[in-house]
């Protein structure tokens, strides 16, 4: 871009620029910066060529209309719907346990990738069963926390006895492999945590009707530009003192003067 050549911000692409900067609400300054001349240089431009002065004005027109809108509907006060949503419990059929819902096969794949597809206490491969850390008949769920995968062998022999008490007596017990349970059962918490989240649902429970009221330095920010004959200070001053009927007597009175 030859910047600095008036030519080119007189051509078609150098105007779309300046009217898209001047859009952007970018200010006279920023403009001339951006083309790589003075403000002094942007202003001298703006008199000698009519077509930078236009599509100045043109770009800057967009902005103020979106401004006048944003503060003619704060002035008057404006209705939005406030969407409330809020988490439900997924009321599907699955059964719903202390520690969260039962075992899925995906659950169970998860548990048995963990251990490497391994006997959680031997380290045997195989076919693996579900085992309860806390015995079902102490009230155990069959939930990712509370299963570990374990051979037949291991399994029977483990029966309904305490965990750890009865690893730490097989001849095959691992400090390495209980570690690896009791990061499993931190990890499973974890994951729960999130499942639980996905179990529930987002949905929309209330949808509010709520009211903007009307925006007092907006109305009189707009009435005073507006309509500077009615509204400038002077007839402000007025309204301050004055019943109603006295206002409208002055105004008209501030009017006449005006004329
Ligand atoms: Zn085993």
């Amino acid at each position: 871009m030859a910047k600095g050549k008036y030519e080119y911000w007189l051509s078609e692409e150098g105007l779309i620029l300046i009217e898209g900067w001047a859009r952007d609400g970018l200010t006279d300054k920023q403009i001339a910066q951006n083309m790589g001349v003075s403000r002094s240089t942007l202003n001298e431009w703006k008199k000698k060529y009519p077509d930078i002065l236009d599509t100045l004005k043109r770009g800057k027109e967009v902005v103020d209309y979106e401004v006048e809108n944003a503060l003619l509907k704060r002035a008057l006060g404006f209705t939005y719907k406030e969407v409330v949503k809020e988490r439900i419990p997924d009321s599907g059929q699955k059964k719903r346990h202390s520690n969260g819902v039962e075992l899925t096969e995906t659950q169970w794949e998860i548990v048995k990738n963990y251990f490497n597809n391994e006997c959680c206490y031997c380290g045997k491969s195989g076919e693996l069963t579900k085992d309860h850390i806390k015995p079902l008949i102490e009230g155990g769920e069959l939930t990712m926390i509370n299963v570990l995968p374990c051979c037949k062998s291991c399994n029977s022999s483990k029966k309904d006895h305490e965990m750890l008490s009865w690893y730490q007596k097989q001849p095959f017990y691992s400090k390495e492999r209980a570690k690896r349970i009791y990061d499993y059962v931190s990890f499973a918490g974890s994951i729960m945590g999130v499942l639980e989240e996905r179990e529930n649902y987002l949905v929309v429970t209330k949808e509010i009707e709520r009211t903007a009221l009307p925006d007092t330095t907006a109305q009189i920010f707009w009435l005073k530009n507006r309509r500077p004959d009615k509204w400038r200070d002077k007839a402000e001053n007025v309204i301050d003192n004055k019943s109603d009927n006295e206002i409208k007597i002055n105004i008209a009175s501030t009017r006449d003067k005006n004329k």
